[in-house]
């Protein structure tokens, strides 16, 4: 059993103000691991405090000090990976590949800041004016559960990339995770105040952090519902924000495409981090004529994925990462049947093999609608539709028809008719013929899925505000 009693303010671990405590639990085995101290309001603003003390000296460093600070971080990060990826196996039910990969990825954000670091100019002219882009103030952070580590230090090291201090508030259900990194960054000798860290709920912590007068932007990753209350108490304080929300991702099979290697590429897209992910592939869209072929594909392709103990090598699909998301896949499961969509394969209930943790059957609706709530709605689970279309106009309208649009993916043998399509997509991100990543690229969301963009020179720029100096240019 774990007990996580302190915050991170101000260059030290500090007592709770806040004293309830939260339970954390292994949802492999369902077993409490340990437990957290929640701060509260107050603890969130003394947090607010040390970075608004800590951001004119952090603010006026130098590019070169602050990728020195950055590629520190990014060793101190690194060497504790193995205990990062034990931490989010124990308390997602990652599956430890996937963990092991997310973590290092993680870590990497650090180097990778600031290499974009050092190719930005912070200056520039435009006619008679210098443009000189500063760091927009203390920044708060909000991290989900599903990636908790990986949003702490892409958005941490986009914050000192800036020049920025932070706030952050990680997932309560994110714990264990949360202590290894902080003690990493500890370790690497943040000047006190540049980061500071609260446990808490989203609607003590979280909300004071969205409302704090002396809170200038806003990070937030998480669901849209969420999103848009903290882009309302936002607007109060004109806060900058960032925010990256849900998703309900298309995979557009065209009829050119090899239906077998399209069918793997799409199921394992839907299927990532046990599909609990903003960005997975859960409407499958698929010829009409090419329907069932696809259906027995993919019924073939989900028996062959392991679900199981998130430590063995070989589990595709751990548990979900709780009970309350176990139940809310069961319900999508049960609606989907109601709408008239048919269950090829999975189904309600735990798998089999399995008596205990939060396991849910990986699950294929053939007969999906696009209106149908199960393809519209953010199930986050290993849920998935097919959708049949008749051409390419209809495909095109059928992904789009959604709230969402954060990511999408074109499978086609005619590389330029795929990029063609691709264009035509409202989503931030379009991977064309694979499973594809380039972390520099700016990465958001269309529509309701958010409003700007991470990582990158994008990213750093949501952190900085433009101003226009006149008369001092010769
Ligand atoms: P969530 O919205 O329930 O919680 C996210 C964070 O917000 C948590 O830290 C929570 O405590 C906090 N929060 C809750 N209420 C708040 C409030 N009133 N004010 C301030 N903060 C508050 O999301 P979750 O269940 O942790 O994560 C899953 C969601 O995140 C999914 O919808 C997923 O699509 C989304 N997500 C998006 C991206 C992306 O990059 N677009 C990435 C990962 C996850």
């Amino acid at each position: 059993m774990r007990s996580i009693e302190q915050h991170y303010i101000g260059g030290a671990f500090v007592a709770s103000h806040g004293q309830e405590r939260f339970d954390l639990i292994n949802p492999a085995t369902e077993a409490v691991i340990g437990q957290v101290t929640l701060g509260d309001a107050e603890d969130a603003r003394r947090a607010v405090a040390a970075a608004k003390a800590a951001f004119p000296a952090f603010s006026r460093t130098s590019k070169a000090e602050r990728i020195a600070l950055l590629r520190r971080i990014e060793v101190a990060v690194a060497a504790r990976v193995d205990e990062l990826e034990a931490a989010m196996v124990e308390e997602y039910g990652a599956p430890v590949t996937w963990a092991g990969w997310a973590m290092r990825y993680s870590a990497e954000s650090f180097g990778r800041m600031a290499d974009t670091l050092e190719g930005y100019d912070f200056s520039r002219r435009i006619g008679t004016a210098e443009v000189v882009m500063t760091p927009v103030g203390v920044a708060a952070m909000i991290t989900p559960w599903n990636s908790n580590v990986g949003f702490i230090c892409g958005k941490l090291a986009t914050a000192i990339a800036a020049g920025c201090t932070a706030v952050i508030k990680p997932s309560e259900m994110s714990a264990l995770q949360t202590q290894v990194v902080l003690e990493a960054l500890h370790e690497a000798g943040i000047p006190p105040g540049v980061f500071n860290l609260v446990n808490g709920r989203g609607d003590t912590v979280g909300a004071e952090f969205s409302a704090h007068r002396d809170v200038s932007k806003i990070s937030f990753t998480g669901s849209t519902a969420v999103g848009k209350s903290i882009l309302r108490t936002g607007t109060d304080t004109l806060k900058r924000v960032t925010l990256e929300l849900g998703g309900k991702s298309p995979t557009v099979i065209l009829d050119d495409a090899d239906l077998p290697s399209a069918m793997a590429i799409a199921v394992n897209a839907g299927f990532v981090n046990s599909g609990q992910a903003c960005l997975a592939g859960t409407r499958i869209l698929i010829p009409k004529q090419r329907m069932d072929e696809a259906i027995e594909l993919a019924k073939s392709i989900v028996a062959g994925v392991k679900v199981g103990n998130p430590n063995d090598v070989a589990t595709q699909i751990g548990p979900m990462v709780s009970r309350k998301q176990w139940q809310r896949v069961q319900d999508y499961i049960r609606l989907g049947r109601e709408e008239g969509a048919s269950v090829i394969v999975g189904g309600e209930g735990l798998p089999a093999h399995l008596d205990a943790g939060f396991f849910v059957r990986p699950t294929v609706f053939a007969n999906v609608r696009n209106d149908m709530r199960i393809a519209q709605e953010e199930i986050f689970g290993p849920v998935l539709c097919l959708i049949g279309y008749d051409n390419e106009e209809d495909a095109i309208a059928i992904a789009n028809d959604t709230v969402y649009g954060l990511q999408a993916i074109v499978i086609g043998k005619d590389k330029k008719r795929a990029r063609a399509v691709a264009e035509r997509l409202d989503a931030g991100r379009v991977l064309v013929n694979g499973i594809l990543h380039e972390p520099n690229a700016p990465f958001g969301g269309f529509k309701q899925s958010g409003i700007g963009r991470e990582f990158g020179v994008f990213g750093l720029e949501a952190y900085l505000e433009p101003k226009s100096l006149l008369g001092v240019v010769a």
